[in-house]
């Protein structure tokens, strides 16, 4: 609980950065008086920045749902937690008879890797469902990372994280690190980390289709034509291998597939992926040559090169890159770091060849991947019923808005309106829960505690900071953690506290430890076994001592032999599932030519973030964000002036949107932000509905996939422009 003094030192769970903060709170009125960053937080020493403000807004919204709803026609009732939990139980279970287990999905939004109840607790909802038709934004998002990591390394969460305090060269393609805080590379203050790295002589070099603010601060910048980012990462392959550049360093007793990767490069020289890159091929070769002179170097993609056309593929380079240049697992390049709730022994319990494919999708079989089918096809896995009537015919989303969030979501939205029953467990009535037939409120994020579990293992320094709730949960309210176990329970016919012995139950046979029983079931309680068990002895009492979190030092370079869980033990540099889709890059790029027409790109805001926080009008306020970038030539060309109304048209859809002129874009290249677009009957958040600005998603296209993960394409997606009838 808080210390007398009214100030409580937490994470802010907001973004993957998860900052030191210090709350000042008002307990009589229950409300934030200040939110500052916590100077003595031993990982963001102070750096906070403008969103996390946005977690007063969030707790004192009173458009925050506090009480179960049940739709009635086209509005809504407010019912108890009981009715609810029945009413769902039921029909849920009642549809499972009816049809199967997979006539029901799930989807999860970003928000639940931030909260440590819903990770710990999401993951046995959904078994208790039974349905492999599991969706989640990890589809729109890093899903490429995830194969090609499984692939190389063994696991789809074994990230080689930038050493980003200690590298003297930091190449950075399709990421915003200045703005995003690092993604999946959880390093608050990322604009102080950049300026070091300059400082201590060190470079850092961008290539992005804008200039970011990233690219802003670089040493370098270079546009790139979106989706060839693996055309460019392939050619410097191609220059090591042909300059005698590579040098594995200790990991080359243990790495396999070079002469292959060399085989698969010839064809990619700087000069064949010109046209396609837009990128010179000296500048190819300096940076190449750059990076093999580094003493410590480290090659980082992001969102960019993830929602993609190439998207494994390009994911798989700059791991590759790391490991020819001697960076991978290497003090400056890119490590593995060490979580303390993670099992204290490094061996993996399961090696081999991750698997990929066990089960496809029905409509157009899209490939599972650890658990889950892409977001991409849930539209048509409702609306497009098998020779059998067999549909998806009830969804639970969880912390998700998948109607903003994910493509085509006109159609998605359609879609969720031929649904039999869904279920909804969200902060908000949103564009996507307002649709469902029960919505769910969890507690606010300073209702309940938090440790960050999954951003631990993408830390770009060991750490680990226990979060105390700030304000005791509203009465009758229910934590996240506690919504699943209850259903979770129900549609089986346990109870919840049977779910959560069954939880702690095995990780106390995995840890050979018991559980405190005198903390309550819980999250709480599953922690601390995990922190017990784990590599640094900790406990979360002895994180609750530490309002500031504890350091637990450095990036561990040579970790990754103990930790590879590959089928031969070994870095597969060159693995079969990657490889078989060079030829589809190889083909793209023979038909490469001068590109005609504009490509559409995303972007992100300091002040935003996804989709959820637009109610927020201490975030919100201020100059509309949600603008259509455009290179001046292009403007001239298509008669647009800055401030202007466009038209903005792909195959599936069209929206109408001002314009910024601006030399930031690449020429053939236009962005809009994503996230917008709130409002609609039904929702209610009216300060996002204000000025909701444009789904961005209304314009991205369910069929346009990376081949190979069936990630969604959301950079580069083929685009008409034209001046907008005047109003
Ligand atoms: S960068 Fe901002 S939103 Fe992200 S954790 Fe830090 S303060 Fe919160």
């Amino acid at each position: 609980m808080p210390d007398p003094s009214e100030i409580v030192h937490r994470t802010c769970p907001l973004c993957e950065a998860h900052c030191g903060i210090a709350i000042e709170v008002d307990r009589d009125s229950g409300t934030v008086l200040t939110v500052r960053g916590d100077e003595q937080d031993s990982f963001s020493r102070g750096y906070l920045c403008p969103k996390a403000y946005g977690l007063k807004g969030l707790h004192e919204d009173p458009e925050r749902l506090r009480r179960p709803l049940r739709r009635r026609g086209t509005d809504f009732e407010e019912i108890s937690w009981e009715e609810a939990f029945a009413e769902a139980a039921d029909r849920l279970r009642e549809i499972r008879e009816r049809h199967a287990a997979d006539a029901i999905a799930t989807y999860l939004g970003n928000p639940n890797a931030h909260d440590l109840g819903a990770i710990l607790y999401g993951a046995t909802f959904q078994k208790a469902l039974g349905t492999r038709w599991r969706f989640s934004a990890t589809s729109v998002d890093q899903l490429p990372k995830m194969v090609a990591s499984s692939q190389l390394f063994g696991a789809p969460g074994r990230f080689a994280v930038p050493d980003v305090d200690r590298t003297d060269y930091f190449l950075v393609l399709g990421a915003n690190p200045v703005v995003s805080n690092g993604s999946l590379m959880t390093a608050p203050d990322m604009p102080g980390r950049l300026r070091a790295l300059r400082e201590r002589g060190g470079h850092l070099v961008v290539v992005d289709p804008r200039r970011s603010e990233t690219a802003a601060i670089a040493d370098r910048h270079l546009f790139i034509r979106p989706g060839t980012d693996a055309f460019f990462l392939f050619s410097l392959v191609q220059v090591l291998f042909a300059e005698d550049g590579i040098s594995l360093g200790p990991l080359e007793e243990r790495t396999d597939g070079v002469d292959e990767l060399r085989a698969l490069a010839r064809d990619f020289t700087p000069e064949a992926t010109a046209a396609a890159t837009g990128i010179a091929p000296d500048a190819v070769r300096e940076i190449a040559r750059e990076l093999a002179a580094a003493e410590r170097a480290a090659v980082y993609g992001r969102i960019g090169t993830c929602t993609q056309r190439f998207g494994t593929l390009a994911s798989w380079l700059v791991d590759v890159l790391n490991a020819l240049t001697g960076n991978l697992d290497s003090e400056g390049g890119v490590c593995f770091p060490r979580g303390a709730a993670t099992p204290a022994d490094d061996t993996p319990r399961k090696t081999g060849t991750f698997p990929f494919g066990r089960w496809r999708s029905r409509v157009r079989g899209l490939p599972e991947f650890a658990g889950e089918l892409p977001v991409a096809c849930l539209a048509e896995e409702i609306d497009t019923p098998g020779a059998d009537g067999e549909r998806v015919r009830a969804l639970v989303t969880v912390s998700g808005n998948p109607v903003l969030s994910t493509p085509n979501g006109a159609r998605l939205a359609r879609a969720l309106g031929r649904l039999e029953f869904m279920v909804s467990i969200d902060l908000y009535l949103n564009e996507t829960s307002r649709l469902a037939d029960l919505v769910l409120p969890s507690t606010g994020h300073l209702e309940h505690s938090n440790y960050d579990l999954v951003f631990d293992g993408v830390s770009v320094r060991n750490k680990a900071h226990w979060s105390p709730q700030v304000f005791a949960p509203a009465p009758d309210s229910r934590h996240q953690w506690e919504i699943l176990a209850e259903l979770a329970g129900r549609v089986n016919g346990a109870s919840a506290d049977d779910i959560h012995d069954l939880m702690i139950g095995g990780i106390a046979r995995a840890t050979g430890l018991e559980p405190d029983t005198a903390r309550e079931r819980g999250p709480e309680q599953i922690l601390d076994l995990m922190l017990r068990g784990g590599p640094y002895r900790l406990s979360l009492e002895k994180l609750e001592a530490e309002p500031h979190g504890i350091d637990l030092g450095p990036l561990e370079p040579g970790r990754l032999p103990r930790i590879l869980a590959t089928a031969s033990g070994r870095v597969e540099l060159a693995p079969a599932l990657i490889t078989a889709d060079v030829p589809r890059l190889r083909a793209a790029l023979a038909g490469a030519s001068d590109p005609e027409g504009l490509v559409l790109i995303g972007r992100r805001n300091v002040r935003s973030n996804n989709s959820w926080m637009h109610n927020v009008r201490a975030l919100h306020k201020g100059r509309d964000r949600c603008v259509l970038m455009i290179h001046p030539e292009d403007a001239a060309r298509l008669d647009l002036v800055d401030g202007a109304r466009a038209n903005v048209t792909s195959r599936v859809g069209e929206v109408t949107v001002p314009v910024s002129v601006t030399a930031r874009m690449m020429p053939g290249v236009v962005s809009l932000p994503h996230g917008h677009g709130q409002g609609g009957a039904g929702a209610r958040q009216s300060e996002a509905a204000r000025v909701p600005g444009v789904n961005s998603n209304l314009l991205s296209d369910e069929a346009d996939l990376d081949a190979l993960s069936g990630n969604a394409v959301l950079n580069g997606i083929p685009v008409r422009v034209v001046p907008a009838a005047p109003v």
